[in-house]
């Protein structure tokens, strides 16, 4: 818009010129024209709100999870927002809130899953924080080890994985580095609703105590504080 803009003034100021020469023969010459722009103007930053940025934005077609979790693609990605007042994401590398883009990409149908999941739970909890929700795939998916930072992981490469943290006892924002500081109660329960939405599996750390169906509800490590949620592929 900015260099539309420009371009208007540039043309209204030349057109000026041309008049002022040929109408008025005593007047003093026209001053030199602008020098032309030759770059764009540096983008102009925005501060989306919390509103904009919980919506989705709409990819170029439906959503894709190519191959398998842990040797997979991701077409046409949704990107998870950063904030909403269900959940704020969080980056397990720089452990901070919130995660960066380039992290939080999933289908389309896992970002509604993590939506619908999140916006119940904190409708029945509505005292407690948001959510920390981790890593879903990259952009594209593919490779996303430890490359990228941190133990890496070995799936999140087709758009079908989200880690989400356990709610901790203390409210506080941050994961739960140790299973001590988990609120039991509220992990369970945040672990039933993804059992409940259809989660093709949750992985759970060794020592969280949590439980669920066997086929569905598998402990492994590196899981003591953040489930991992696996939901699965959209069909077509
Ligand atoms: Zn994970």
């Amino acid at each position: 818009m900015r260099v539309v803009a420009v371009a208007v003034v540039l043309l209204g100021l030349g057109a000026l010129g041309v008049v002022g020469a040929g109408s008025l023969a005593q007047a003093p010459p026209p001053p030199p024209p602008p020098p032309p722009v030759t770059t764009a103007p540096p983008p102009v930053a925005t501060t989306p709100t919390a509103t904009a940025l919980a919506q989705p934005v709409a990819p170029a077609g439906p959503s894709r999870a190519l191959g398998q979790p842990w040797h997979g693609k991701l077409v046409n990605g949704v990107e998870l927002p950063e904030v909403s007042a269900d959940w704020l994401t969080w980056d397990p590398v720089l452990k901070q809130i919130p995660n960066r883009p380039e992290r939080r990409f999933g289908t389309a149908k896992l970002i509604a899953t993590l939506r619908r999941v999140l916006a119940a739970f904190h409708a029945a909890h509505p005292e407690l924080p948001q959510v920390l929700i981790g890593d879903l795939s990259r952009p594209h998916g593919g490779i996303f080890d430890m490359r990228y930072g941190g133990l890496g992981h070995a799936s999140h490469q087709n758009g079908l994985d989200a880690d989400v943290y356990y709610p901790r006892a203390d409210h506080r924002l941050l994961a739960a580095y140790k299973p001590d500081l988990i609120d039991h109660a509220l992990a369970q329960e945040l672990l039933d609703r993804f059992v409940a939405a259809g989660a093709q599996y949750v992985f759970i750390g060794t020592r969280t105590g949590l439980r669920g169906p066997r086929k569905v509800v598998q402990v492994i490590a590196h899981h003591n504080d953040h489930m991992h949620v696996r939901i699965y592929p959209p069909r077509g």
